[in-house]
């Protein structure tokens, strides 16, 4: 895959955001003082997700930076906070969900998503 500087901006922003960005927000910052066509921020965001620099959050419509740097293939996981809407990526065991798609057979496995909902410590008082 071709590194491109959509792609590049498109990281950027993720990395500034800190956190789970909205695709419509990131079509709006994409190119200050200018216009960008929403299907150029998509394309970049997917390829961000294709090259493991990024995860999509469906159930939000946002894009998230990975905070792992080894760039190796993970499922990505995370903590969803209902009170005050933090998320935050964790490392979760699913080796073996993955392995047993895998050993199901006739499907081929290209991202999976874990969203854990509940209250995060700041919450819980
Ligand atoms: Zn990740
Ligand atoms: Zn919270």
């Amino acid at each position: 895959m071709r590194w491109t500087p959509q792609r590049e901006r498109a990281l950027e922003l993720l990395l500034r955001a800190g956190g789970p960005v909205k695709a419509y927000d990131l079509v709006a910052t994409f190119q200050p003082g200018g216009q960008t066509a929403p299907p150029t921020v998509y394309r970049a965001l997917d390829a961000l997700v294709e090259l493991g620099l990024a995860h999509r959050i469906a159930s939000r419509n946002a894009y998230v930076a990975c905070h792992r740097h080894d760039g190796e293939a993970h499922a990505a996981s995370f903590l969803f906070c209902d009170c005050c809407d933090a998320v935050e990526e964790f490392e979760a065991p699913v080796g073996e969900v993955m392995a047993a798609i895998k050993a199901r057979g006739g499907f081929q496995l290209r991202a999976m998503t874990l969203e854990a909902h509940g209250r995060c410590s700041r919450c819980q008082d």
